[in-house]
């Protein structure tokens, strides 16, 4: 009782990679307040626009109006979902999967989970769909986000571990941007950026990206790249430092490999044939490359715009390569460092939640691998074929060989590219579940069951941030209405599983803690060893950086052993090749998606907070003034280069197609856009957009080919009058 007295709950923000610690003030089981935690290292008390508004992701209308909060049936598809008990759900549920593993095998069932998930949530989903239902189609949505940036740790440093801590911000002499807008999307580690620039006389900061945006604004130089061109621009700004004689000759000798085989490829590109195909100033590219190589210490930041590409591992790489020849790696203030988008895409890694690893950053194709996690969850093995990544998971199911789909904690009817296709994948499926914590998601429309799940202050687990840092994420209130933690759904249906088949249960956890115990045994004696950690010490200590074995580990590579077999880190011959959705007259227009700084992904938790809206009320189709003419809408055809009559103006709505699909959006001309391309924000889909699909009605599949991560930021278009 007397649950009328104020108090506040230490946990972790929902949002982004910058893992911010909150405090969340309650009262009688209603969530009233959130402050900034003073004590966590991430933030140190500061919150952003989405942080500080957290606690009206949880009013009582948001409660009642916008969570999922029975457990619901379809009767039939497109019929109103009716409300059912947890225990008729999660029963039909499993008979339902049991009779689809019965009569097509496993491997017809998918389970696609969510960055946005606590690690223990993705250990049971790991553990649901690997050793209980026997499949090995399991993704994470981390897939459209981090998966570049893992396969390009791996290839060069050799496992797939950021090197760097946010103090490097501060300690940093000269630091490089690249693919991100860190003022909007990691907006706590700017203004850090901004302290240790104020405090540091002679700070660099060198910002790459074809929007001129709030980030690039504070540069000392903003190399404005044509989209798509980032190999080729590293591979010029490596050619630079060469031909001054600005590389670390005697740190390449001694600590790295491969540059012969990579030799050829940055020979082809010196600095002028760079900056020709790039779009911007030679002279700005050899700027860039003296700085960089030549401070002390030389940080990179990173995130989508180099991850969500065809060339997103090749994006990846032709940076760490900067930081290999200039041994501007492993010292404080220098290294590579990628931002995490999503909340825990980290521990989604960690735990292995992903079709292209398992647990303890193991590799599914390895057998060893295999016996060992297999012995650890106590199952006589793993599925043996190689899992589906996400698009490949929802072209199965388009084409009918996945037949149930179970989608945790995301909204793939939004954010999966090629939304045509994603559309068909999910009404061609025999069984679609839903589990969410919010109702009105473009998903939640296909499904056959919806289940209710706790989400932000009303659940127990870790994340990790993207500095490898491990905080734990508290209960403060009780879920809403009935739902349920995502890792306790998973194990109740798991256990019907086990009885179906008439076997001992293999997923047995009492709570969150002994599912994270598991995490942590799977990762003894690997390089992200936690084995020295406990929630006892996190209560204890507070947010600790893996690895852990007897104290947290700030910075990785210190002593200069890399974790390749050869202990050398690995240049990698990467080609500069062009995006998969090649600009021709028909689609002249280079479209690249991005971030707003108060909304975030689908905006299924930021869009229940109207004053959100404030900064940013809808979408828009933004391109640079100067190509108002030239685009001559007016007489309602895209006059390729030339004015046809009539000028754009803004508001003036326009027709976006591209060669999936087409959306009709209004225009705001912004000199931020690099004349030529055009962009839009990724947040809205169509339950703001009417008939429409949202951006990703126009983006495409293609992705990398070594980490499967789709070119969101990339397509080619053609505009035209609506
Ligand atoms: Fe939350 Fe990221 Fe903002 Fe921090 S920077 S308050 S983690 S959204």
């Amino acid at each position: 009782g007397g649950g009328a007295v104020m108090a506040e709950t230490r946990s972790t923000c929902p949002y982004c990679g910058v893992g911010c610690g909150v405090l969340i003030a309650h009262e009688g089981g209603q969530i009233t307040g959130v402050r900034g935690d003073p004590d966590h290292p991430a933030n140190h008390g500061r919150l952003c626009t989405k942080g500080s508004n957290l606690h009206l992701t949880a009013t009582p209308v948001v409660l009642q109006h916008q969570r999922l909060r029975d457990p619901q049936r379809r009767a039939t598809r497109g019929a109103t979902p009716e409300p059912l008990s947890w225990d008729t759900a999660q029963r039909e549920i499993a008979e339902r999967l049991l009779a689809i593993r019965a009569a097509h095998g496993p491997q017809a069932i998918g389970v696609y989970v969510s960055g946005q998930l606590l690690t223990e949530d993705y250990q049971a989903f790991n553990q649901l769909a690997r050793a209980v239902i026997g499949t090995p189609h399991i993704d994470s949505n981390s897939r459209l986000c981090m998966s570049s940036a893992v396969v390009g740790y791996k290839q060069t440093l050799g496992v797939d571990a950021p090197p760097c801590s946010y103090e490097d911000i501060e300690l940093a002499d000269c630091v490089l941007i690249s693919g991100a807008n860190p003022a909007w999307a990691h907006p706590i580690l700017f203004r850090r950026l901004e302290a240790a620039r104020a405090a540091r006389p002679g700070h660099r900061l060198i910002v790459i990206d074809p929007r001129r945006t709030e980030t690039a604004e504070l540069a000392d130089l903003h190399l404005q790249l044509r989209p798509g061109t980032d190999v080729a621009l590293c591979h010029g700004l490596l050619h630079a430092m060469l031909q001054r004689g600005w590389t670390n000759a005697s740190f390449m000798a001694e600590h790295t490999e491969g540059f012969e085989a990579l030799r050829a490829e940055v020979m082809a590109w010196p600095p002028a044939r760079a900056a020709e195909v790039c779009g911007v100033p030679e002279a700005d590219l050899w700027q860039a490359a003296e700085w960089f190589a030549t401070a002390p210490a030389s940080l990179s930041l990173y995130c989508q715009g180099l991850n969500q590409s065809r060339n997103g591992t090749a994006n990846n790489a032709a940076l760490i390569h900067l930081h290999l020849a200039t041994g501007q790696i492993g010292r404080p203030g220098a290294g590579p460092f990628s931002l995490t988008g999503q909340p825990n895409a980290m521990g989604g890694r960690e735990t292995g939640t992903m079709a292209s690893l398992l647990p303890g950053h193991r590799d599914p194709a390895n057998a060893e691998h295999r016996a060992e996690i297999a012995q650890l969850w106590g199952v006589p093995e793993l599925p043996t074929a190689r899992g589906y990544t996400a698009v490949e998971m929802f072209d199965a199911a388009a084409r009918g060989e996945i037949r149930a789909l179970w989608i945790v904690c995301t909204n793939p009817a939004q954010s999966l590219p090629d939304q045509a296709r994603v559309r068909e994948a999910l009404q061609r499926c025999e069984l679609v579940i839903v589990q969410e914590a919010f109702a009105h998601t473009a998903t939640a429309r296909f499904a056959d069951y919806l289940l209710p799940a706790a989400t932000w202050g009303e659940k127990e687990g870790t994340v990790t941030n993207s500095e490898r840092r491990i905080s734990r994420v508290r209960a403060a209130v009780p879920p809403a209405g009935e739902a349920r933690p995502d890792w306790r759904i998973a194990c109740d249906v798991a256990a019907l599983i086990d009885a179906g088949l008439g076997r001992a249960p293999r997923l047995v956890a009492d709570g969150p803690e002994a599912l994270w115990r598991t995490h942590r045994d799977a990762t003894r004696g690997r390089d992200l060893d936690i084995s020295g950690l406990s929630w006892d010490v996190l209560d204890r200590d507070g947010p600790q950086q893996w690895p852990y074995v007897e104290a947290a580990t700030p910075r990785l590579y210190t002593q200069h052993r890399f974790a390749t077999p050869s202990g050398r880190a690995r240049f990698q011959p990467v080609p500069a090749l062009p995006p998969a959705d090649a600009l021709g007259p028909d689609y002249p227009v280079a479209l690249t998606t991005s971030r707003l700084r108060d909304q975030w992904h689908g905006m299924s938790r930021s869009g229940t907070v109207p004053g959100l809206f404030a900064h940013e009320g809808q979408p828009w189709l933004r391109l640079n003034p100067a190509d108002a003419p030239r685009y001559a809408l007016a007489d309602g055809a895209l006059a390729g280069g030339t004015l046809a009559g009539g000028t754009l103006t803004d508001g003036a709505l326009v027709r976006v197609q591209s060669r999936r699909g087409e959306a009709v959006l209004p225009l705001r001309l912004d000199a931020q856009v690099l004349p030529g391309s055009a962009d839009i924000a990724m947040h809205w889909g169509d339950e703001f957009l009417g008939a429409q699909l949202g951006v990703n009605g126009l983006t495409q599949p293609a992705a990398c080919p070594d980490s499967r991560q789709p070119e969101l930021k990339f397509s080619a278009v053609r505009l035209s009058a609506a």
